[in-house]
């Protein structure tokens, strides 16, 4: 698999048995996903917002805060209502699979579920929710991110973009309906281990923004004051 031309995605396992943890982000790992762990629904729930995975796990049993209403939290939340959700269920009676998808879960499986299955059930989860990595040009109104050949255009006309805007812009139009933290902005583009502050992101926000209107084209960004960067919405 190879997702240079993206960032890795990271995916968040939400299971309260070492064992299965452990099976999970072994095999997540080696397929150069980026793992995030919790082992209840509060800690789930706080690391949806602190590291903004692409994917979530979510164990259907948990103790105290049930997967089902973790699940109903996330998709509740207007910053985190486009992760995608994948249920593991034990029982794999119709009647928790209905909850599951009632609470907006993606999809589910079957616990004890084969690995390789899970894994294809990921890969096709991240492929519908993000179109760059199957190589898809992104567009938003007249502006257009072709993420094969690193190439932006406002109505045709070429825009030259450094790394880190690059890398905003696609993190953006990848999920456009979407509300970005700071916090997790910074995360997805400069990395977990990195220390930056949060206001360089708006130094980058700014240059990007600048970029992009240099040829007359309206700001295609909006902020979200004391939180964040969205996308405005286009017709
Ligand atoms: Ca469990």
């Amino acid at each position: 698999m190879t997702m240079s031309k993206t960032v890795a995605p990271t995916i968040l396992i939400v299971e309260d048995e070492p064992a299965q943890m452990e099976l999970l982000a072994f095999n997540l790992e080696k397929q150069d996903y980026r793992v995030a762990r919790a082992q209840n629904g509060e800690d789930a729930l706080l690391l949806v917002d602190e590291v903004a995975p692409d994917l979530v796990l979510l164990d259907w049993m948990l103790p105290t805060l049930s997967g089902f209403k973790v699940c109903k939290q996330i998709k509740r939340r207007k910053s985190s209502a486009s992760i995608p959700v994948i249920m593991l269920t034990a029982r794999g009676e119709d009647r928790d699979k209905i909850r599951g998808l009632d609470a907006g879960a993606d999809d589910y499986v079957v616990k004890p579920y084969s690995v390789n299955e899970l894994l294809a059930r990921v890969r096709a989860i991240l492929r519908r929710a993000s179109p760059a990595r199957s190589g898809k040009i992104l567009q938003h109104g007249a502006l257009e991110l072709d993420p094969v050949r690193h190439r932006i255009t406002c109505d045709g006309e070429p825009i030259e973009l450094g790394p880190l805007e690059y890398k905003l812009l696609l993190v953006l139009l990848e999920q456009p309906g979407r509300v970005w933290s700071r916090e997790q902005l910074l995360d997805r583009v400069w990395g977990k281990d990195i220390f930056v502050e949060t206001r360089t992101v708006d130094v980058h926000v700014g240059r990007l923004r600048r970029k992009l209107m240099a040829g007359g084209a309206e700001d295609p960004v909006r902020t979200l004051r004391g939180f964040g960067y969205a996308l405005k919405q286009v017709d």
